[in-house]
Parts: structure tokens; sequence; C-alpha cells
């Protein structure tokens, strides 16, 4: 995995645009791509970037014909909606990132890409793939430690954990953007000191800090990615969550995994930070504890040793009905780093096409709930009230233990360093509905 930094990184570049230069998630060194509907068009959705509280419209700036001839090949492509295409040939992401930033820091530039730019809270954010397949994997080792420790309190990880990156086939049809409602699922549930299960709605419902990693360059079926080139095939990142009926969850996953505790509403953040902006927050892999097992060959590069995880910090806010009525800021649940996966994302991509399975352009590989290991980081309710036993109290008196009708759940993450620009995902919203 290479890190290419170049003059795109800089920090000391300004827009003429006013306000990203201090826009705390799209300053012109993110530039992320999405896709959106405009108000006055609300049928033809399109490829977009952000910058700062704008949105450029990609439609606008490919007619406009202004960008330089090498991007007009990946223009073309970024500004038809969904960004399958676009994303297959990562070198398209790359000249268009590179003209992009020229244009919006060019002042010469102003009078020609001003009319492109859009009102960005007006416009209705899509999914920004038509996305084929959906996994989900288990790589929040302390996540997954402190959901085994609910079921076998002295041996929370199975002995499979620290050699195969556990995942599961989703679902991808009930994936949706930011924003659109989440209807309380129904479903079988069995109390503990049942005989027989009830059909009803959920109960537990929950959410699942998670990071959305896209599938760029897919692979032909039968030929494996290797591990050394397969950060190539990660066209970025947007934020997960991949809310579960836990109530559902625990009567139904045995032996099979999960299914309707889980298929019923994913919801991501709709821009694509890509792997370019990130470039320059790229951190070696931690070290595994001790005594853990190095990864199998199949799974192990030098390289991505050294660079292949990501400084991203991630948080979860809940805001209640009651809150809002009252005009209460959201309530933060937790805050954590993505470097909680015990794999990095280049694992994930090798070992998923390890077998020969083909991955293709848009598939999201979610990476598991999040948690880092202290206080104040964990990824669900679940962790955070002890699997309901131990009810959260918000500011205003409120308790919670799982989500209830009305709730609003926002994921956001950014990424800070110095030397550089801090960028961040936007959000992942979601307001559970009866
Ligand atoms: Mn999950």
């Amino acid at each position: 995995m290479t890190i290419d930094l170049d003059f795109t990184h800089d920090p000391q570049a300004r827009s003429w645009i006013e306000g990203p230069a201090s826009h705390a998630d799209f300053p012109v060194q993110n530039l992320p791509l999405g896709v959106f509907a405009p108000p006055d068009d609300p049928d033809r959705p399109r490829g977009g970037v952000a910058i700062g509280d704008y949105v450029l419209d990609l439609e606008r700036l490919d007619e406009a014909g202004i960008v330089s001839p090498e991007a007009r090949l990946a223009l073309g492509l970024a500004r038809r909606a969904p960004l399958n295409a676009f994303f297959a040939d990562r070198a398209h992401a790359r000249v268009l990132r590179r003209a992009l930033f020229v244009l919006l820091t060019d002042e010469r530039q102003q009078a020609k890409v001003r009319p492109c730019l859009r009102w960005r809270a007006d416009m209705h954010m899509r999914l920004p793939f038509a996305v084929g397949d959906y996994t989900d994997f288990y790589t929040g080792i302390h996540h997954a430690e402190n959901i085994g420790r609910l079921f076998r309190p002295d041996n929370p990880l199975l002995p499979n954990y620290k050699y195969v990156p556990i995942g599961y086939h989703g679902r991808a049809s009930s994936i949706r953007a930011s924003g659109v409602p989440v209807r309380r699922p129904m479903g079988q549930t069995r109390a503990p000191d049942a005989a027989e299960p009830v059909f009803g709605p959920c109960k537990r419902l929950d959410y699942e800090l998670e990071m959305a990693i896209w599938v760029g360059e897919g692979n032909a079926l039968g030929h494996p990615i290797a591990i050394g080139e397969a950060g190539r095939h990660v066209a970025g990142l947007s934020i997960l969550n991949d809310w579960s009926a836990r109530d559902m969850q625990a009567w139904e996953y045995q032996p099979l995994g999960p299914f309707l505790a889980k298929n019923f509403h994913s919801t991501v953040s709709p821009w694509v930070v890509t792997m370019d902006a990130l470039a320059p927050f790229r951190v070696p892999q931690p070290a595994r504890p001790a005594g853990d097992p190095a990864p199998l060959p199949y799974l192990l590069d030098a390289e991505d040793q050294a660079h292949g995880a990501l400084d991203v910090q991630m948080e979860v806010w809940l805001s209640t009905v009651k809150m809002r009525a009252a005009g209460e800021a959201p309530h933060r649940l937790s805050s954590g780093p993505m470097t909680a996966m015990y794999w990095t994302m280049a694992q994930l991509v090798a070992h998923h096409a390890s077998n020969g399975c083909d991955l293709q352009p848009g598939d999201l590989l979610g990476t598991g709930t999040l948690t880092s290991g202290a206080p104040g980081g964990e990824g669900s309710l679940m962790e955070l009230t002890l699997g309901g036993k131990a009810a959260i109290t918000l500011p205003n008196g409120e308790k919670r233990t799982f989500l209830e009708d009305g709730d609003e759940v926002v994921m956001t993450a950014f990424a800070q360093r110095h030397g550089y620009a801090r960028i961040g995902f936007g959000e992942c919203r979601g307001t559970v509905v009866g």
C-alpha cells in the first residue's frame, strides 16, 4: 500500500469559496464524492463533491467544460450516479481530485466554477453506490470480547478469532443513506423465562458504530487478491450504523449467524472519503498483544502492517424527542479510534477474496462494531448497558437501555494530525420510528 502525498494535502491551501478553510469536515483537502438530487431536479441524481457548506455539482461542472483535458474522462464518470464505474479504477479518483483542487483554489476559476456550487443543506443525499453485496466483519476485538463475555465470561473470544477475519454476508437491499427513518422491526423473540417465542416489535433495538469500506476495483471469480495488492481495491470510507435487534438476534443467531436481527435497515453516511484524502492519516496497524498468533502468510504484508491502519476518530450521539423539544444538544454516548480494528482493511479484502470470491465495485465491507477498550468507547448500547442490565442516564434525567421510538442516533468521524488539515466524514443519522 503506497502513501502518496501531493499538493492536494497541503495544509496551507485555501479555497476561494467562503467557509471551507475552517470547515470541520469538508476543507479543500478532503473533496469526498457522493450522489445527490437537487430539489429543482429531484429525479436526476448525479455525482457531487462536498466543499465546505456546498456541493460541487459535477454534472454542471462537466457541462461547463472547464476541467483540464486529462480529467475529462474521470469527471464524465463521476457525474453519473451511482459511482460504481468511477471508483472501479482508482486512477480516476486521483486525477479528479487534483483537477478539482486546482479549480477550487485558483481565484481565476471562481467566475466559472461558482455557478456549479449548490447549498449542501438543500440537497437530498442518496447512496453513493449501487451496492451489490454487503459483508459485515467483526474486527473490533474489544467489542468481540465484550459481547463474548456476556455469554462466556471465562472465554470471550472463540479460538478462530485471531486467525480468521470473522464476517457474515449481510443484505444490500436494505442499506439507506443517512437521514432515512429506521422502522422498528417486528420479529420473533423469546424471553429467557418463556417456553415459547412470540412475534412482535423488537424491544432491544441497538446501533453499531462501524466504518463502511467501499470496494473500488473488483476481482474476477477464482482470482484471489494478494495482501500486497488489497489496499488498492479500497475506494474510500463512509460511516456505517449497523442497526441491530438484540432480542431477535439472541433467539435466531444459532447455528447460522445473523439474519433478520440485522437486515431490516443499515445506514451509511453519504460521502465517500477517498483513500487519497485519507493518505496523511495512515498509521501502523497496532501490534498484536504478546502471545497472539501472527497472521497467516496470505494476510501478512510488511507494508500493510506499517501503514495499513487509519487514525480516524469516531463518535456516537443520541438525541431523544424530549431533548429536541427542549432545544437540548445531542448527548455524546461514546467515542473511539478506528485503530480498534484487529485486522486491517487490506486483510479484510484479501481474506474475502482468498477463496476466489469475486468482489465488485460498490461492495460494502463493514468493519464490525468498533469499541475502543477504554470507558466511554463502547460502540453499542449492548455494551454501554451491559446487555441491558445497567441503564444509562442522559443529562436530562431520561434513562435508556436500548433505543426508544423517536430516538435519533448520529455518528460522526474525523481524521486529525499535526501538519495536515483536519477532514471529516459528515453524518450518519437515523431516527427510530415505531
Ligand atoms: Mn455489525
